[in-house]
């Protein structure tokens, strides 16, 4: 079992302390975007921004906006070869693997510009990740949104208010621990992980496409219709029977 801990400067790191740095920081191909998109703004664009109208762009401006796109598609191409050579290994080294909820990663972790790019390529992440433990005979382990891996104590389970993104390392006030905050949200979720696979845990993806999240017991508040009754839950109940059979 590992827990595995995406970020944006590194690309992951994992509960055992193994790092997978991000590929668009060593290659330089992020910086050639970034100079490529400043030669486009200075070029005569379809839009004057002074006269707040639309014009016929120039030549010079149509070529820099293609050297763009080809820079962005090597970025792009970069960022999917690394996110393989992540899944690959780690499907084919841990039967089980933790991950976080889409959510919880994309709106505590990551900030402004970046944000979209990996919310984008964790839900890639993730994809990859679910066919890839099952080839291997494996699974996904994604625990859920509310759990909170970077302000939680690996150590003695403590769990901080505030953790502000800057902060790179985390330091415990009650046991002490001192650790690569990476590091200790990887190790919070492997325990999760851990305490989920244990008891069985409802939200255990089994495999691919969240087939284990169809197949929750349908929960009902105390006090509401009864079982077999519950109008509008029960055709999502329905399908998860169904999707439950055809799994095992
Ligand atoms: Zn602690």
């Amino acid at each position: 079992m590992v827990g595995v801990d995406l970020g944006i400067k590194t690309l992951a790191v994992l509960s055992t302390g193994q790092e997978f740095p991000n590929p668009r920081h060593s290659g330089g191909a992020l910086g050639k975007v970034r100079q490529l998109s400043r030669t486009v703004s200075r070029r005569v664009g379809p839009y004057d921004n002074a006269t707040k109208t639309h014009r016929v762009p120039s030549n010079r401006w149509r070529r820099a906006v293609a050297a763009l796109g080809k820079a962005q598609g090597r970025v792009a191409d970069q960022r999917k070869d690394g996110l393989h050579k992540l899944t690959t290994t780690l499907a084919k080294e841990y039967g089980t693997v933790v991950i976080e909820d889409l959510f919880a990663a994309g709106m505590l972790k990551n900030h402004r510009l970046a944000r979209h790019i990996a919310d984008a390529s964790f839900g890639e992440f993730r994809r990859q990740l679910e066919y890839k433990t099952v080839w291997n005979g494996g699974r996904t382990v994604v625990v859920d949104r509310w759990f909170c891996s970077s302000k939680t104590c690996s150590g003695c389970g403590a769990v901080k208010t505030k953790l502000d993104l800057s902060v790179r390392t985390y330091v415990c006030t009650e046991c002490g621990l001192v650790l690569d905050r990476d590091l200790n949200a990887a190790r919070n979720l492997a325990a999760r992980g851990e305490a989920m696979v244990a008891g069985s845990g409802p939200e255990t993806v089994n495999g691919r496409g969240g087939v284990g999240v169809l197949a929750l017991p349908v929960k009902r508040q105390p006090g509401t219709a009864q079982a077999g009754n519950t109008g509008p839950v029960q055709p999502q109940g329905r399908t998860a029977v169904r999707e439950l059979t055809k799994v095992h």
